[in-house]
């Protein structure tokens, strides 16, 4: 197996009104080439700095990360092309199209325009591509967000909390698509604070609790050893 990403001993603190606030405390994960990778924590546990300090959006103060074998944030230059990732909510303008939305952020990152119709379809929104965007459900929005994020065929998807707020028809979607993903050989690792949708749709999962790895390994040999009712109680 080939890890594709590579965290080791990540260590950040924030400093809110003047008291630090240690978010990750030491933090470990390894994901490895062609999986869904659950990234699993329930709320504050350090998810979303762990992914932006990955993607080099925020510094942390200690521990190595790695990429395609290449130390980050010193090596991304190199290696973001590879990578499409969301970790924001998307904003969109609510009068464009989502095909107009994707070719115009293709012509601005130098993505052949051929490419987006291919996308649309990938992220089921095929049949929606001429409708404006104010008239997309937020699972819809989604979809289009990681349309997106994947125009530079990226071998690694990152999408923070990619169900949060979706109703359950907009549940299932997203994990089919980040199915369709990983079957096509794409590495997509997603966090989130729900259990069943990492049951579901993992083929590994790293759990977190106050900043640090507390199991890590194939999703049913997380979830044998940590009995549904112990990790909902860690989410909780
Ligand atoms: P959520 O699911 O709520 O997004 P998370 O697991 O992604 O949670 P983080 O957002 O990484 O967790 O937050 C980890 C801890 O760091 C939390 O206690 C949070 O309050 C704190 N934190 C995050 N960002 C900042 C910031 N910019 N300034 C100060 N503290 C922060």
């Amino acid at each position: 197996m080939t890890a594709v990403v590579e965290i080791d001993g990540l260590l950040k603190t924030y400093r809110r009104r003047g008291r630090r606030h240690r978010a990750l405390a030491g933090f470990t994960m390894t994901v490895e080439q062609g999986q869904v990778h659950g990234f699993l924590g329930p709320n504050g546990s350090g998810k979303t700095t762990t992914l932006r300090a990955l993607l080099g959006l925020i510094q942390a103060d200690g521990g190595a990360m790695r990429m395609f074998g290449r130390l980050v944030p010193g090596a991304l230059p190199d290696v973001v092309g590879r990578v499409g990732a969301v970790v924001e909510n998307p904003r969109f303008f609510p009068g464009f199209t989502g095909r107009d939305t994707l070719r115009l952020l293709a012509d601005a990152g130098g993505v052949p325009p051929g490419r987006v119709d291919a996308k649309l379809e990938l992220v089921g929104l095929a049949d929606r591509a001429r409708d404006r965007v104010r008239t997309y459900s937020l699972g819809m929005r989604q979809r289009l967000a990681v349309a997106s994020a994947l125009l530079k065929d990226p071998e690694l998807v990152i999408l923070d909390e990619p169900a949060n707020g979706l109703d359950p028809a907009g549940i299932r979607e997203m994990r089919q698509l980040m199915r369709d993903l990983a079957d096509g050989g794409t590495t997509v690792l997603f966090s989130s604070h729900l259990l069943a949708e990492v049951q579901q749709v993992c083929d590994a999962v790293t759990i977190i609790a106050g900043g640090r790895r507390v199991a890590a390994g194939p999703v049913e040999d997380v979830l044998a050893s940590h009995t549904e009712d112990a990790v909902r109680v860690r989410l909780a």
